[in-house]
């Protein structure tokens, strides 16, 4: 679809997210929709009640600017369980619509014109798009799959990019679409480039929890020196399996947190209130439950990595998050990852994502014959994904 010509410079070759797209073609073919990252199945029970209770009970309207207290007590009190950080939960933490919304105020808040953010290419949409409604440059460094399926990035590139206009590095780890879950040298060289040069780090984390076999999350803030300059950012929609609800947060020292409110209160002022004392509560809920998740998910994961095999596919192993890249050249010699997306619901019923789409322009090439599939679907939901990928087209 040809852009119109109303949209603003900055935004113009955005067009529509790939999520809308595909996930609207899932609805018109009945296509099964492995595309858009989120369940077909619902998070833990107290979590749905208590959303329920809170709207019977009248908690209907704005909440607070920075989210409910009850929520970011609950921040505070996971980020010190799991990670060892203290934040402050009136003045370091900021409750915002998703982790979109907490990246959005980031880039906002923090960019001055032509500033530059070092990030990792592939990448989530919405990070080049922010980067440019901020008046920033995106300044992307590859990540490349190694033979064991991991993607790793060059440390002297990486030291390359980084210029005298560079403000911030964008890291994701857990890592969308690759799954890759950064080590501990990797971060360890992040964060000593950051020192080194005196810039912010912003690290979306909304896949901390969904980690499997040997990998370790590390949240860069944990490392000498870095939590001062670390804008760390989540959401309870993978964790809680409620990516409608759009709950998300900031942890930040209160300096950069108060760029990232100044940003995000004139984007929706507040969202949700209702949900928020429920994520509260699942953000509570045992370290069971938190291990259950991430072993579940690697079983869903194993389901799907052997079926994408079948189906002819060469897969890369993903060490967290609920995607697997595939290279769909065994099967399609001319490598067309967004034509073979598009062909896929009419002609195997099923709906993936081009990881193209995750690319910068001038990488574009790095992306073209890769794509990928959400294994967070119930084992029926795979299994059968995978009997259609396997059959002849229709
Ligand atoms: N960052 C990454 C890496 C993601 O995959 C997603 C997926 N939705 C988000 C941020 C956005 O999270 P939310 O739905 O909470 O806005
Ligand atoms: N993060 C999810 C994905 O990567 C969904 C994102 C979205 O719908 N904007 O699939």
């Amino acid at each position: 679809m040809s852009q119109s010509p109303h949209v603003a410079d900055a935004l113009k070759g955005f067009g529509t997210t790939i999520f809308s797209e595909m996930s609207a073609l899932a609805a018109s073919t009945g296509a099964i929709n492995l595309g858009q990252g989120f369940p077909n199945y619902d998070g833990p029970t107290e979590v749905l009640e208590r959303a329920v209770a809170e709207i019977n009970s009248g908690n209907n309207q704005y909440s607070p600017g920075l989210g409910m207290a009850v929520l970011r007590e609950a921040i505070a009190r996971h980020q010190r369980r799991f990670w060892n950080l203290a934040y402050d939960a009136d003045t370091e933490i900021l409750i915002t619509a998703g982790a979109t919304e907490a990246l959005a105020g980031a880039l906002l808040g923090l960019l001055n014109d032509g500033d530059e953010v070092v990030m990792f290419e592939p990448m989530y949409d919405s990070y080049m798009a922010c980067v440019a409604m901020a008046r920033g440059r995106a300044v992307p460094v590859l990540l490349r799959p190694q033979a064991d399926g991991r993607y790793v990035f060059d440390e002297a590139e990486l030291r390359e990019a980084i210029s005298p206009r560079t403000r911030a590095i964008l890291l994701n780890t857990p890592h969308n679409p690759t799954g890759t879950v950064f080590t501990g040298k990797e971060i360890e060289c992040v964060a000593s480039l950051a020192k080194e040069h005196d810039l912010i780090v912003i690290s979306d984390e909304v896949y901390e929890h969904l980690v499997f076999d040997s990998a370790r999350h590390i949240p860069i803030a944990t490392l000498e020196g870095m939590k001062d300059r670390t804008v760390t950012i989540s959401s309870g929609g993978k964790t809680f399996n409620t990516t409608g609800w759009k709950i998300g947060w900031a942890c930040a020292p209160a300096p950069l947190l108060d760029a990232v409110r100044t940003a995000k209160q004139f984007l929706t002022y507040v969202n949700g209130a209702p949900f928020q004392p429920a994520i509260a509560l699942g953000l509570d809920l045992p370290d069971a439950y938190f291990d259950k998740i991430a072993d579940d998910l690697r079983r869903k994961r194993d389901i799907l990595l052997a079926g994408l095999q079948q189906a002819g596919l060469i897969t890369f192993k993903p060490e967290g998050t609920y995607f697997i890249t595939t290279d769909i050249r065994p099967r399609e010699p001319d490598g067309n990852g967004v034509e073979f997306c598009r062909r896929l619901p009419h002609s195997h019923g099923v709906v993936a994502i081009p990881n193209a789409v995750f690319y910068s322009p001038e990488h574009a090439d790095a992306g073209r014959h890769l794509v990928r599939f959400a294994f967070c679907k119930t084992t029926e939901l795979l299994e059968s994904a995978v009997e259609r990928l396997c059959a002849s087209v229709r």
